[in-house]
């Protein structure tokens, strides 16, 4: 069975520019797969609606990934597809800082800066039809890796220390720790259920508060437990690397219509992961996608990864995951 566990805890404090004692309830959730914590504070987060990027985003005289430097200087892949893949404005090539076995950069886009509600499908569907065909002769030639990822990191408050749109992935026989944890949380329940746990996750989140909708395939919902802000969930049935040309349009439609409501929502930075089924053994497994919004680009910008995410693993938002569904739902 899924439970959605809450635990609440009021706070309360003499609050003198109003003059009253102030109540805040705050909301203790727990991931139904993985039990994992988050903390839902319902303050307002200290980013600025008009954040100062200019210098930033501005195209700079030296950027690799740019239509005139980045064939000179990306590196070239020697084991996989025998030197770099292109498909439109997707450029895909290995990753210098490699995280695992097989570690690549997809480049998005000729333009050096989107503003995020102006990303356009297709920029990211060339680039997943990318990976996913660096995914299957990688798997072709190698049959020891067991797990995928992709992911993206967009400005610098979300890691990324380009701010070219590029998107990276990985392959390797070890999981990360959140995907382990998904891996063994997916594991147990499909052996103790006989049936995904995403699908029984579907069923109950389809018409409730947390739904979102759906693009193609991916039904979208607003992250039980979250962990960062407007944290939406997309779920598939399909595993990537089979995936035909339209499982990958709704993935990358959905990630479009979520960054709409982000920057309605005045951000300007996120952070996205596909979290793919294990290879070789994929059943009662979906591929997860997660999408969250990170403070804010700005002159002097904020870090929300403080020492609670940072260092505790527990998620943190300012808005109910019931809130979040009700403002992203408008774009689907
Ligand atoms: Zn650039």
């Amino acid at each position: 069975m899924i439970e959605f566990r809450v635990e609440k805890e009021k706070s309360s404090f003499f609050n003198p520019s109003e003059n009253r004692i102030e109540e805040v309830e705050v909301e203790i959730r727990y991931d139904p797969l993985t039990g994992k914590t988050s903390r839902i504070v319902p303050k307002p987060l200290p980013i600025s609606p008009e954040p100062d990027i200019e210098d930033e985003t501005r195209k700079p005289e030296f950027c690799p990934f740019c239509p005139e430097f980045v064939d000179g200087v990306v590196a070239r892949d020697v084991r996989v597809v025998d030197g770099i893949l292109r498909r439109n404005q997707a450029i895909l090539f290995p990753n210098i800082s490699p995280y695992a076995l097989y570690s690549i950069v997809v480049r998005v886009s000729d333009d050096h800066h989107i503003p995020i509600q102006k990303f356009e499908r297709d920029r990211f569907l060339d680039a997943f039809v990318l990976i996913r065909e660096y995914f299957e002769r990688a798997i072709q030639k190698d049959r020891t890796v067991r797990f995928g990822n992709i992911g993206m990191n967009y400005l610098k408050p979300a890691g990324s220390s380009i701010t070219h749109p590029h998107i990276q992935a990985t392959l390797s026989r070890y999981p990360t720790d959140y995907h382990r944890r998904i891996y063994e949380g997916g594991r147990s329940f499909f052996s103790e259920n006989g049936e995904p746990f995403w699908k029984a996750l579907i069923e109950i989140e389809r018409d409730g508060e947390r739904y979102v909708g759906k693009t193609g395939d991916v039904e979208w919902i607003a992250s039980f437990s979250p962990r960062g802000f407007v944290h939406i969930t997309g779920m598939s049935e399909g595993d990537f690397i089979n995936s035909d040309e339209r499982e990958l349009e709704g993935i990358s439609e959905g990630i479009v219509r979520i960054l709409r409501a982000y920057a309605e929502m005045k951000f300007n930075s996120f952070n996205f992961s596909i979290f793919l089924p294990p290879i070789q053994h994929r059943e009662g497994f979906y591929t997860v996608i997660d999408v969250v919004a990170r403070s804010n680009l700005d002159k002097y910008y904020w870090n929300d990864c403080f020492f609670l995410p940072k260092l505790h693993d527990e998620g943190f938002s300012n808005l109910k995951p019931e809130e979040v569904a009700e403002k992203v739902r408008t774009w689907f």
